[in-house]
């Protein structure tokens, strides 16, 4: 039965309810009075039922989807500003013990290089990827005990967080890896960890037995309440998703939706983002294998009914999609993207990866450099942003929702993002790219209204200019 607040799997992600709802919405499609009435509860700015944005997600009224497209970029911009959080993926080990049809790491693909990073290896990555400018980082292995047990995931976060070449440093390390128990994540909590992200796949159940038909990941129930055992271990910011292309998008829409309002029900703090990856080609991997593909529009108004449905949550895009891709659905409610990212396991030290040593997880559509998508977001009106100062000062689960609710993130986000930026345009930025950069900050530095923060900011871009970096962004 239906019920938020259980910690059930099968009664929280409940496929009758998601069934009702999906005919409620096919139903409503048209129904003008209806719509009506969910924008305007929409406009309220405080999230929407997984039924109403499921209505909005099938409207077929072309005028209130232009109303709903306006509305998401009008919350991105109040919630959000338009700061975009950078971050890169740093691939661990794609040894594997799963059977996911849809990925390359699946433990029967035989032609696939496995590799695991050795500490002096990760070394070497990381100080790659503090070259860049990175200061953030999503870690990712695939699901291996033997060859990639907790104690290796933890002893590599300790290596990530030690190294300090030149002014870099990752201040930030998310975790992407297995669901796992309780008593794990309490380590990785430990360990100093930002968000665990940990992708749904699929809500659907049948479906996800069958994509996933052997290994650990068979079992739907044990990684669906995987997040109901991150929050009991004390991780309070957890990242959810689904991989778009394996089942119907409406009833991933509608899952992802209950379970941020699960986790709200029990926990009182809903998702730190939602992830949107789509499938992608890869070795061993045909996309065109798997049924339910979904084109750029759709893909835009599933990113908008979310920055409408859950405004309070981040939303994450990587370089899976193109840049034309990227640059629709930024203004419509995307608030962190990656960028110069490898999805090969030691992808960024060595750029000469072997043709027959191949290990990507999958083929990255914006191959750009970091500094190239720096560039191309100032030139776009966003402000890249390089911030962790939340997860540093404490302000993460319900803390940052709080802040976040009340709409005070611009107040303290928007000089940080501006200070940060700064770092990263003194310190890895192109001529030109540091000349756009400068400009912005000047422009943005004007909108800062409270005198004292103002003054701080000034102050503290001096500073940078100066060669001062130990600041807690
Ligand atoms: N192994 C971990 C797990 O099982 O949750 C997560 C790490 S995996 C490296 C990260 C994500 O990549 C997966 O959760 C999946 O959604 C996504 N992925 C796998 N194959 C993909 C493909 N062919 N195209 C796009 N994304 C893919």
């Amino acid at each position: 039965m239906y019920d938020p607040k259980s910690k059930h799997a099968e009664d929280f992600i409940n496929h009758e309810e998601i069934l009702e709802t999906l005919s409620y919405a096919e139903a409503n499609k048209t129904n003008a009075e209806l719509i009506d009435e969910i924008i305007a509860k929409a406009r309220l700015k405080k999230g929407l039922s997984h039924r109403d944005a499921s209505v909005l997600l099938a409207c077929e009224l072309e005028d209130r989807n232009q109303e709903i497209y306006a509305l998401a970029k009008q919350i991105k911009q109040e919630f959000y500003g338009n700061r975009i959080v950078m971050f890169a993926p740093l691939y661990l080990s794609n040894y594997c013990v799963n059977g996911c049809t849809y990925c390359p790491y699946h433990l029967k693909n035989k032609h696939i290089a496995r590799k695991k990073l050795t500490q002096e290896e990760i070394r070497n990555e990381v100080i790659a990827l503090q070259d860049m400018g990175h200061k953030r980082l999503a870690l990712e292995t695939g699901e291996d005990p033997v060859n990639n047990p907790i104690e290796y995931v933890l002893e590599s976060i300790k290596t990530i967080y030690s190294i300090k070449h030149k002014n870099g440093a990752i201040r930030r390390v998310n975790v992407n890896i297995a669901a796992t128990t309780v008593e794990n994540y309490r380590r990785l909590k430990e360990a100093g960890i930002g968000t665990y992200i940990l992708f749904q796949e699929t809500y659907h159940k049948e479906s996800y037995e069958k994509l996933h038909p052997t290994g650990p990941k068979h079992n739907y129930n044990y990684h669906t309440e995987a997040m109901d055992r991150a929050m009991e271990g004390g991780i309070d910011d957890v990242g959810c998703g689904v991989l778009f292309g394996l089942e119907l998008y409406r009833y991933e829409f509608a899952g992802l939706l209950m379970h941020a309002e699960h986790l709200e029900a029990v926990y009182g703090v809903g998702p730190h983002t939602i992830s949107v990856p789509r499938l992608k080609k890869a070795d061993d991997i045909d996309p065109d294998a798997f049924d339910n593909g979904i084109d750029d529009d759709t893909f835009a108004k599933i990113v908008a009914c979310i920055r409408v449905a859950v405004p309070y949550t981040g939303m994450i895009i990587s370089t899976r999609e193109s840049q034309k891709c990227r640059e629709r659905v930024l203004e419509l409610g995307i608030s962190q993207i990656s960028g110069g990212s490898k999805t090969s396991v030691g992808g960024y030290a060595d750029g000469t990866l072997e043709e027959d040593d191949v290990t990507e997880q999958f083929d990255v559509s914006d191959t750009r450099t970091l500094d190239e998508v720096v560039r191309w977001l100032m030139e776009n009106g966003h402000i890249p942003s390089f911030c962790t100062a939340c997860y540093r000062e404490g302000r993460t689960g319900d803390r940052f929702m709080t802040l976040c609710k009340n709409g005070q993130i611009l107040n303290c986000c928007h000089p940080n993002a501006l200070m940060t930026l700064k770092e990263y345009l003194m310190d890895y930025a192109s001529p030109e790219t540091r000349a756009i950069g400068e400009k912005l900050i000047a422009e943005e530095m004007e909108k800062v209204t409270n005198p004292k923060v103002k003054e701080i900011a000034k102050q503290n871009l001096i500073d940078i200019e100066n060669g001062k970096r130990d600041f807690r962004f």
